[in-house]
């Protein structure tokens, strides 16, 4: 045959000459194409550009624009990567490589840890071999003459992986002396590989396994073009200025101490004050919604956590105590608590729903390893609610949840993402309640007009649920709320309901949480607004600032008044320069500046300034405290 035909997405064919490639393939189409052409599909699965197409064969042309092309960059630009170590360090070992949702890495059984210095030198090559615009070619040999192959290169670690594969062949990618075992698809020549940086080293055990070796992990990322690079470096830099536990030390918010404990956060007065700000919101809004706010005890009895399957199943991130030979176990939920209020009375049909609401404080005992800042800590609260309801009332309850969510979300300026996880194929519950719940789910969903995504068999086994990811500033998701239906509490503890028909029933129960743990969230606060809380946020709302010492009589009177009406007021009448002072405010990142000079006593005004320099009109103490009630109400 002399030519083949093949079929592109659109369902056009295309006659090609015989022996011609994906690469071929889009040269016949346009220049521009074959230019941007990276990698291709055939019949849907990913390969080289310079993959042979067979006659009738579905072909798809992938190039940097494409959703796949990054990773097969990345990958690229990881083999090029140990290239250029392998250059430079003959002696090294290479390991393993993938692509990650930043960018790669690459792991190395090296004698030393490489430095900074390594990194920039290993950069540097890599530039040189991507000038070279070596082919990066594909072949394919028997397990054994790979492991052979491999064997005579001193790769250790590639044997051992070839022998864990257990596959009759293996493929092999080629880029000048350098091989890898690999099943790609790559980039056709080193060339291509155009926007990369490596960014950091790290240690790592080899197949993440503390008995075996210690390996050097050096990290980097890589774009299809220099401007994508570059913004995301420029994104890196921003989310560093705006690392919380920076700015939480800098704006004295709160504090972590080895003689504490670590992961046990210590609130400092403003960081205390933003707390108590979310927590006087959470309570309003809940209130609004009905539900009841309760509170349980911080511990209880270690029975009641067997009963409840903690014990079994959680016991090892619980804190116990034993007095009086009584076992307690430290909550790590707040569940148990609101199922005994639920328990105290026989409850009707009529009496539900129930909400109950905690602003529920927890302790988990996370691994040391995973502690990070606010992020992850061993002891926070929850803003934390069980509903409890009929199975026909479940629709109504999951969609005014997520109204919720949406609402606030809304007033700090979040987007967000949902995900709703189904049945696991280990579960309990029948098939009715499931096929219940997660409908319910479902429908509040679609009916909140959002996208969403299906993780099938991603559910607890005790219930579905829908995870809610919001997005900063940064364009960084941070899983916060979540709704999940759960039913072994309700069978475990023997909640009922008397139905109409005088029968007794199980209700539906509903863990849910709308911001998570009040330390997280504050934690991404803190990034998204860079420090820079708005003003009913703010712990601090205004300073007010002297000029010199004759206007500290005025300014004091004026402080009194703003205090005495509830606004979050400092002061500031040292005997330094105006300008100093201001300085401090802003670095600070308090809203309000309200200066006072003699032209300020003689008016009975304040002059207020932004943070960001701004000046607004001088106004009177009475009217200042009227826009800083209107902010506050606005959520401005
Ligand atoms: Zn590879
Ligand atoms: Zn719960």
């Amino acid at each position: 045959m002399n030519e083949i035909k093949v079929t592109l997405p659109d369902g056009s064919q295309r006659p090609l000459p015989a022996g011609s490639s994906i690469f071929d393939l889009a040269a016949s189409i346009g220049a521009g194409l074959a230019k941007a052409a990276i990698a291709g599909k055939i019949d849907g699965n990913l390969v080289d550009l310079n993959t042979k197409l067979a006659d009738g064969a579905k072909v798809e042309i992938i190039t940097e624009k494409s959703p796949e092309a990054l990773e097969i960059i990345r990958h690229s630009t990881s083999h090029l990567m140990a290239q250029a170590v392998k250059a430079l360090f003959p002696q090294a070992k290479v390991t393993i490589g993938p692509a990650i949702e930043t960018g790669f890495y690459y792991d190395f059984d090296v004698d030393h840890p490489f430095t900074p210095e390594d990194l920039e030198k290993i950069e540097a090559k890599m530039r040189e071999l991507a000038k070279a615009d070596l082919k990066i070619e594909r072949s394919e040999l028997s397990s054994a003459e790979a492991i052979e192959l491999f064997k005579k290169m001193g790769e250790d670690y590639k044997v051992e992986l070839i022998e864990d594969l257990g596959a009759d062949h293996v493929s092999l990618y080629t880029q000048g002396d350098f091989a890898d075992l690999c099943r790609g698809p790559h980039l056709p020549k080193t060339s291509y590989c155009k926007a990369f940086k490596l960014t950091s080293i790290a240690g790592a055990y080899w197949r993440g396994d503390e008995k075996r070796a210690m390996l050097q992990r050096v990290y980097g990322t890589a774009f299809a073009d220099k401007k994508e690079l570059d913004a995301y470096l420029e994104r890196i830099e921003e989310a560093k200025k705006r690392d919380h536990r920076k700015l939480g030390k800098e704006l004295d918010l709160f504090s972590f101490n080895d003689e504490v404990g670590a992961g046990l956060v210590i609130w400092h007065p403003k960081g205390a004050m933003l707390r108590t700000i979310l927590e006087d919101f959470e309570r309003k809004e809940h209130l609004k919604r009905g539900y009841d706010i309760v509170q349980g005890p911080q511990i209880l009895k270690t029975e009641l956590w067997q009963r409840s399957g903690h014990y079994e199943n959680y016991r090892e991130n619980m804190y116990f105590t034993t007095v009086d030979e009584q076992g307690y176990g430290v909550k790590p939920m707040n569940c148990l608590a609101h199922m005994m209020i639920y328990r105290s009375q026989l409850r009707s049909y009529r009496d539900l729903p129930l909400r109950y609401f905690e602003l529920g404080t927890v302790h988990r005992h996370e691994r040391a390893g995973v502690l990070h800042g606010l992020l992850r800590v061993r002891g926070f609260t929850q803003d934390d609610a069980h509903i409890l309801c009929t199975p026909e009332q479940l629709d109504a309850e999951i969609k005014g949840v997520i109204q919720f969510v949406t609402e606030v979300m809304g007033i700090f300026g979040f987007e967000f993402e949902m995900e709703l996880s189904t049945r696991p194929e280990k579960s309990i519950g029948s098939d009715d309640a499931w096929e219940l719940a997660t409908s319910a789910l479902l429908n509040a969903l679609k009916d909140s007009g959002r996208p969403y995504e299906i993780n099938e068999g991603d559910g607890a086994f005790y219930g579905p649920k829908i995870d809610i990811k919001l997005r900063d500033a940064l364009d960084r998701r941070w899983q916060c709320a979540t709704i999940q239906c759960d039913f072994t509490l309700p069978e475990r503890f023997d909640l009922t309901y008397v139905d109409a028909d005088g029968e007794k029933k199980r209700p539906v129960m509903v863990h849910r949480v709308i911001l998570g743990a009040i330390e997280r969230f504050i934690g991404v606060l803190i990034e998204h607004f860079a420090g820079n809380f708005p003003t009913w946020l703010a712990p601090v709302q205004a300073t007010v600032l002297t000029v010199t010492d004759n206007q500290i009589p005025y300014a004091q009177a004026a402080f009194d008044k703003l205090r005495a009406a509830g606004v979050r007021v400092q002061k500031d009448f040292r005997n330094e320069k105006l300008g100093f002072k201001i300085r401090e405010a802003q670095l600070q990142k308090i809203p309000y500046m309200l200066v006072v000079g003699d032209k300020e006593v003689e008016g009975g005004l304040l002059a207020p300034r932004f943070r960001d320099g701004k000046n607004l009109e001088a106004m009177t103490p009475e009217q200042f405290i009227a826009f800083i009630e209107n902010e506050v109400k606005t959520y401005k």
